[in-house]
């Protein structure tokens, strides 16, 4: 058993792996399904195929979160299907995919995994053909569904899936559960009020101690490693890269010593030091 799927709201699923310890979407509707990521190459690819086919027989659209391999580039056997992204992924896709493709395999043949290696190697990089500025409305098999891009963040090209039915949003890499937010390609300064805005399409959380279900504050966040979270783990993960936010504002000003900054920050030494070095 490679990975478990888990139905977060009605005919909204999360498929789970233990290989990065990824989260994938499904949302089925009548006659139609999205699938959002596609995993990290084709054998990948072509299991969560085999995988949401028993689910639903509905035809499919794909929506990728970002550009990074692990959700991107298990792509090709769905096609042929519209595939959505930023317009930034694509681009990103274009000029990067390959040298990505490459240092990605040399990581896992470097830690003797020369099976996924391979598989990433002689993976085909597909460039979504359905680009998304800000935002677009689906309508997938009757349901709504929003696609949007509240600002940059995790990287530069961060799309969140909205399933209002349902009161789900997949927020790809905005979200991370389990581990440090990762800022590798991330835009620390910026980070914060594209979060703010993925809490925004859950409502306002107000006192939380009501009853259960119904609109409100509550919801489901999935992100795109880990367990799904609910509104209250992403607001406070929301605290946390804005207190790392100021620390890179000071640290640019010259107001604070990067170790000060380590001492101070939420997350590990590595982390910090990573989101130091990006564009602050
Ligand atoms: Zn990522």
């Amino acid at each position: 058993m490679e990975g478990r799927w888990v139905e977060v709201a009605d005919r909204v699923l999360v498929r789970r792996y233990a290989e990065l310890d990824l989260s994938v979407g499904l949302v089925v509707g009548d006659g139609g399904c999205l699938v959002v990521d596609t995993r990290g190459d084709e054998r990948q690819g072509a299991e969560l195929v085999s995988e949401v086919r028993r689910v639903t027989s509905a035809p499919w659209a794909v929506a990728i979160t970002h550009s990074h391999f692990d959700h991107s580039f298990g792509t090709r056997p769905f096609l042929d299907c519209p595939v959505w992204a930023h317009e930034g992924c694509r681009t990103d896709l274009a000029d990067n995919g390959g040298r990505a493709r490459d240092e990605w395999a040399h990581h896992y043949r470097d830690r003797g995994r020369a099976d996924i290696a391979d598989d990433i190697a002689s993976t085909e990089i597909v460039l979504p053909d359905h680009l998304v500025a800000g935002r677009a409305e689906l309508v997938v098999g009757g349901r709504p569904v929003v696609l949007a891009h509240l600002g940059r963040g995790h990287s530069g090209n961060d799309l969140v899936v909205h399933v209002p039915d349902a009161g789900v949003v997949f927020a790809g890499d905005l979200v991370e559960n389990g581990a440090p937010p990762a800022y590798e390609d991330a835009y620390p300064l910026e980070w914060p009020a594209t979060l703010a805005g993925l809490l925004d399409l859950l409502g306002d959380s107000g006192g939380s101690s009501g009853g259960s279900g119904g609109s409100g504050g509550s919801g489901v966040v999935v992100p795109g490693h880990g367990d799904p979270v609910d509104r209250a783990f992403a607001a406070a993960q929301h605290a946390e890269i804005t207190a790392l936010a100021r620390l890179c504002e000071r640290v640019a000003a010259g107001l604070l010593s990067p170790a000060d900054a380590v001492r101070l920050s939420p997350y590990p030494e590595e982390t910090t030091r990573t989101a130091l070095g990006r564009p602050c």
